[in-house]
């Protein structure tokens, strides 16, 4: 069952995560977040554009 009402800040329903391949370094990011990438850049790290990938992935499965 789905809430009506999302936190503002819960990632999961409001964002993703950044994530460098080269590094592994992983950055939580809101909605607004990424407006603000594709307005002036997506964010770089060692020098690659780091790739986004739901929250809702990281904090869904069960597996750890
Ligand atoms: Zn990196």
């Amino acid at each position: 069952m789905n809430q009506p009402s999302v936190p503002a800040d819960d990632p999961a329903n409001s964002g993703g995560i950044v994530r460098c391949t080269i590094c592994n370094k992983a950055t939580i990011v809101s909605v607004s977040d990424i407006v603000g990438f594709i307005r002036s850049g997506w964010p770089r790290c060692c020098g690659y554009v780091m790739t986004l990938a739901p929250a809702r992935q990281a904090n869904d499965s069960g597996n750890v």
